[in-house]
């Protein structure tokens, strides 16, 4: 008779503490899209990005700073990704309410009108007074030069030594081995390259640079 009162007592307790398991539901995508917005119209995406680039700014002088002490310096670069990391793309995709994967973008693309992001502006600048080689080195395909070449013209960016695209016949799953390769061939013309600087961890990965910079970029993944 104790032992039955015994197991009816954790019975009892199994109900009242042991809940039917759920899974965890993601957050809602309307919170989502709200939270994106909020985070680039409060400035909290500038301030992050600025944060950033002040980093890489103070290594990239003090970097200067030395190589112009060598007796024979050497030839100094850096490497910047285009979207995301020198132009912004949030005006088309706020209008496209997130949804990147769609011909409009690319309609929105070709007026060649993305803002610049002003930090990478300004280091984009000093990096040329310093006489620094500047390279682009952006996922959009070649097909998408001239046009590109036209906005970063517009948004203030000129002076740069080159500009790579990614040629129509690739087609890896990942911008790593292609963003590599790029930065190899400039390693291999006798550039040093100080800073890579991109938003995605594509455009990092895969050596040839002395440091790397992150942006934020919540809004879209590239692998
Ligand atoms: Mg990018």
């Amino acid at each position: 008779m104790k032992y039955r009162h015994l197991s009816l007592f954790c019975l009892l307790l199994s109900m009242l503490f042991v809940h039917p398991s759920y899974s965890i539901e993601p957050q809602n995508l309307f919170v989502i899209k709200k939270q994106l917005i909020n985070y680039y119209e409060t400035g909290h995406y500038q301030v992050d990005v600025q944060k950033v680039i002040d980093h890489a700014k103070i290594y990239l002088r003090d970097r200067i700073q030395s190589n112009n002490l060598l007796s024979h310096p050497k030839k100094l670069a850096i490497v910047l990704d285009i979207d995301e990391t020198s132009l912004s793309n949030y005006p088309y995709m706020k209008e496209l309410d997130f949804g990147i994967d769609s011909p409009l973008l690319s309609s929105l693309i070709f007026e060649s009108e993305d803002p610049p992001i002003k930090p990478t502006l300004e280091l984009f600048k000093y990096a040329l007074q310093n006489h620094i080689s500047i390279f682009f080195v952006t996922g959009r395909f070649e097909k998408m030069r001239s046009l590109t070449v036209n906005n970063l013209n517009r948004a203030g960016y000129s002076g740069w030594t080159e500009l790579f695209l990614k040629p129509s016949s690739y087609h890896e799953n990942s911008a790593i081995p292609y963003k590599s390769a790029v930065r190899k061939l400039i390693t291999d013309e006798g550039y040093d390259i100080v800073l890579n600087i991109g938003d995605q961890k594509s455009d990092l990965d895969g050596g040839y640079s002395d440091r790397t910079y992150k942006l934020p970029n919540p809004y879209y993944y590239i692998p």
